[in-house]
C-alpha cells in the first residue's frame, strides 16, 4: 500500500493548496493520506477532500516543547470538531503571531528591519513560520539560498529561534488525544539528540500518552530505518510513515510504502 501520514499545504508553509496537494497525492496512488500542517487543521475545511479517491485521516502537526527543546508532534485521526482542540490551535496561532513578532525585534536587532511586517503583509491570515522569514531574507539579501537563513538566523540557537511560546508536549499529546486521535513522534532522528537524550524524549512521550513515532520521513538510510523500528519496539510505539512533503522538486515527494512499518504494529491498522 502506499500511504503518507505527513505533509504541508499552502495552509501551513506548504507550496501546494489543498486542491493541488490532493490532485498530486491521488496522482502518486496514496491510499491513505493525512494533510499535518503546522498547527492547523485548516486544510480540512478544503472542498477538494470530498472527492479523494484515497482514505483521508484528519491531522496537524503540533509544536511544542521538551526539555527547551523544540519538538514536533503529529496528531491523527482526531475529531477535527472538538472544541478542545480547536482551542488548543487557536492558541498556537496566537503563539505564531506573538513568536513573529519578536522574531522581528531579534533581526531588528541584528539591524534587519521591517521583517514582521514584510512577511506579515505576504502571509495575510496564514499563520507565519520560519520560512516566511527564510523567503524575506533571502529576498532582501542577507543570504544566499533558503538553508543559509536557518544556518545564520532561524535555527536552533540563531537569534531568530524563538520557542518559549510552544505548549509543553505533554499538552500537546493530551489535546490529540482527547479530541480522539493519535500522537505521533515526527522525524526524531531530526532534533540531533544523542541516542540516550532520545531515548529520554520516547519514555517521556509514550509516558505522556504518545503512541506512535515516525519510523521514515524521506530519507534512505537502512541502518537508521532499523534504528528507528527497535526504538519502537523498545518504548511500545505503533510505526507511522511520512514524506513530510512541503513542494515540488526540492523537496521529498508525496507518498510511502507501507513496508517501511517492518514489523512493528502500523498506525494506520486503526483506521483500515
Ligand atoms: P516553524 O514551524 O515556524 O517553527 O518553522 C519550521 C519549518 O521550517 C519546518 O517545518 C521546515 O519546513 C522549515 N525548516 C526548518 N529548518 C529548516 C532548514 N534548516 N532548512 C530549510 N527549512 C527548514
Ligand atoms: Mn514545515
Ligand atoms: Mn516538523
Ligand atoms: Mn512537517
Amino acid at each position: 500500500m502506499i500511504v503518507d501520514f505527513h505533509c504541508h499545504s499552502s495552509c501551513s508553509d506548504g507550496a501546494l493548496s489543498p486542491a493541488a496537494l490532493l490532485a498530486r497525492a491521488k496522482d502518486k496512488g496514496v491510499e491513505m493520506l493525512a494533510i499535518t500542517d503546522h498547527d492547523s487543521l485548516a486544510a480540512y475545511e478544503d472542498a477538494a477532500l470530498a472527492d479523494y479517491p484515497g482514505q483521508m485521516i484528519t491531522g496537524t502537526e503540533l509544536s511544542c516543547l521538551w526539555r527547551k527543546m523544540s519538538i514536533h508532534v503529529v496528531g491523527l485521526g482526531m475529531d477535527r470538531h472538538n472544541a478542545a482542540l480547536q482551542a488548543f490551535i487557536d492558541g498556537q496561532s496566537e503563539a505564531r503571531e506573538a513568536r513573529a513578532i519578536a522574531i522581528g525585534e531579534r533581526l531588528a536587532k541584528r539591524g534587519i528591519a521591517g521583517a514582521y511586517e514584510e512577511v506579515k503583509a505576504l502571509a495575510g491570515e496564514r499563520p507565519i513560520g520560519r520560512p516566511d522569514f527564510a523567503n524575506f531574507l533571502l529576498a532582501e539579501g542577507h543570504v544566499n539560498n533558503f538553508a543559509q537563513a536557518f544556518d545564520k538566523y532561524l535555527g536552533a540557537g540563531k537569534p531568530g529561534d524563538v520557542k518559549q511560546w510552544w505548549p509543553d508536549i505533554a499538552d500537546a499529546v493530551a489535546v490529540i488525544r482527547q479530541a480522539g486521535g493519535v500522537a505521533v513522534m515526527a522525524h526524531p532522528f531530526e532534533y540531533k539528540m544523542t541516542a540516550t537524550k532520545l531515548r529520554s524524549l520516547l519514555q517521556d512521550f509514550a509516558d505522556a500518552g504518545g503512541e506512535a513515532m515516525e519510523v521514515y520521513s524521506g530519507k534512505r538510510d537502512p541502518q537508521r530505518q532499523q534504528y528507528a523500528l527497535r526504538l519502537c519496539q523498545q518504548f511500545g510505539l505503533q510505526a507511522s510513515v511520512g514524506s513530510d512533503f512541503h513542494a515540488p522538486d526540492r523537496w521529498r515527494e508525496l507518498g510511502c510504502d507501507s513496508e517501511l512499518a517492518g514489523n512493528i504494529s502500523p498506525v494506520w491498522e486503526r483506521w483500515l
